[in-house]
């Protein structure tokens, strides 16, 4: 399956810490053990010990873990040395493994190696990458849970579930004068049914975990002083702060990152794209565009005591048709209007002000519907657009499976194993070489 050929890699980010660690994976790892620490210690302990180079001096003095195959992440030989956290020292140990024959690790080849061994499945593999990657607490929650197996489970169950409707009807295929009859005794179609409606619920499921995974994209779009900037700030405040500011390539921030009951939401601020501050133009150049387009959905701010205005009619009538809509009419404080929402065909329009943050809330639920998050956060499991893709292949063959029974029974048949095939790529049961390539370089090297 994998020919174990040693690896080594920096585990822990680039940059000083307080612990550096280099990790190592292989067939068999004692001869790197003799070498760099005179002897083979006990796996599964924490073993201080003198680190030393090819002349016998030593490079740095830290715990060493030993893994023994098969009982460690990746199913090989693992070794953890844990150094002090400066690029200097960690190098040097990196340098010693490899002169000892370890190569450099490829991103996510220890995590491949603990998919290729059985250690884990793929969407619990990805779930790896997905844990480490996440946003919001709710986020590495739910990565936590693909880790730990329940979206595998899930689909594992759904494949056992049609491989016993697949045993059932391939064994009817033998008898062709009583296939109907019995399939009905066995209750072929009320079991295909019931799968039907679990992998529905999977489904939904899965798109609310996918939405933690990517967040929604949101564009911010309006006039000069309606007051965008304050508007952002307050969805950024009323969250525990987590707000991370990433500047654009020009001078201005343009994204930010807002979290709203664990909701990962990306906020283009159109105006920080452009100086000029003609709105109307602003928003027709190229840049803006692309955000706009990009979008899952528009924030349009306007002033509540100006109505909406020609210039907001201009802004609003450039926007993409199937792009869905949230206009803010803000500064309600100055109007002594209490906030509201109402709904207008495709458009909502929220009355709130940025200033005091009345009608903030109103603007969070109405920013969480639109993104499609239906979900109270619990017992969800992370969940990517390749498995989004695969339980929707799955759903179409059931679907298709009892209209082709009438047609014939080897029909019926096909779409069950077609649906079956596609469920197993969640999993990996039968993964093409690039597929597993495409996951596992996007990993951190170490992982
Ligand atoms: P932007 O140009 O759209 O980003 O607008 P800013 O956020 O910079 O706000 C423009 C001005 O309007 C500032 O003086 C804000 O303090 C003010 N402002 C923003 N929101 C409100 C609000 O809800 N009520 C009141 N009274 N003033 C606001
Ligand atoms: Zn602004």
């Amino acid at each position: 399956m994998q020919n174990g050929e040693p690896i080594a890699a920096i585990a822990t980010p680039p940059g000083r810490g307080g612990i550096g660690i280099v990790r190592l994976s292989g067939r068999d790892l004692k001869p790197f053990l003799i070498a760099l620490l005179g002897r083979v210690p006990k796996p599964r302990f924490a073993t201080l010990a003198a680190l030393k180079d090819a002349e016998g001096r030593v490079i740095d003095e830290g715990i060493v873990l030993y893994f023994s195959a098969p009982h460690s992440y990746t199913g090989e030989d693992v070794v953890e040395l844990q150094g002090h956290g400066g690029m200097t020292v960690l190098n040097l140990l990196l340098k010693r493994c490899l002169e000892l024959g370890a190569r450099l690790a490829e991103p996510g080849e220890f995590s491949k190696r603990a998919f290729l061994s059985g250690k884990l499945d793929l969407a619990q593999a990805e779930s790896v990458a997905d844990l480490i990657d996440a946003s919001t607490a709710e986020a590495a929650r739910s990565a936590m849970r693909s880790l730990r197996g329940e979206f595998s489970r899930e689909v594992n169950a759904l494949k056992d579930g049609l491989m016993e409707l697949r045993a059932l009807t391939e064994a009817t295929l033998d008898f062709p004068d009583e296939e109907i009859d019995f399939l009905q005794q066995a209750d072929a179609f009320g079991r295909l049914e019931r799968l039907r409606a679990r992998l529905a619920g999977l489904l939904a499921n899965a798109r609310q975990g996918a939405l933690l995974r990517e967040g929604a994209q949101v564009a911010l779009v309006g006039r000069p002083n309606v007051g965008k900037s304050s508007l952002l700030n307050r969805l950024a405040r009323e969250e525990v702060a987590i707000v991370t500011e990433i500047p654009g390539t020009t001078r201005d921030t343009i994204r930010s990152h807002v979290e709203i009951q664990g909701v990962p939401f990306h906020i283009i601020d159109t105006a920080g794209l452009r100086e000029t501050q003609d709105a109307v133009e602003r928003i027709g150049i190229e840049r803006a565009r692309r955000a706009v387009e990009a979008a899952d959905l528009v924030l349009v701010v306007t002033e509540y005591g100006q109505g909406v205005t020609p210039e907001d009619e201009a802004i609003l009538r450039q926007l993409p048709d199937r792009l869905p809509r949230v206009v803010v009419r803000n500064k309600i404080d100055l109007a002594g209007v209490a906030p509201a929402v109402r709904a207008e065909g495709t458009t909502t329009e929220v009355w709130l002000s940025a200033k005091t943050g009345e009608g903030v809330e109103l603007l969070q639920q109405e920013l969480l519907r639109q993104a499609g998050w239906t979900s109270s956060g619990e017992g969800l499991f992370m969940a990517r657009e390749r498995h989004l893709a695969a339980l929707t292949e799955a759903q179409e063959r059931l679907a298709a499976a009892a209209p082709a029974a009438s047609l014939g029974l080897e029909l019926f048949a096909e779409e069950l194993r077609l649906a079956h095939a596609a469920l197993a790529t969640i999993t990996g049961e039968f993964t093409a070489d690039d597929l597993l390539g495409q996951i596992f370089s996007r990993f951190c090297i170490g992982k």
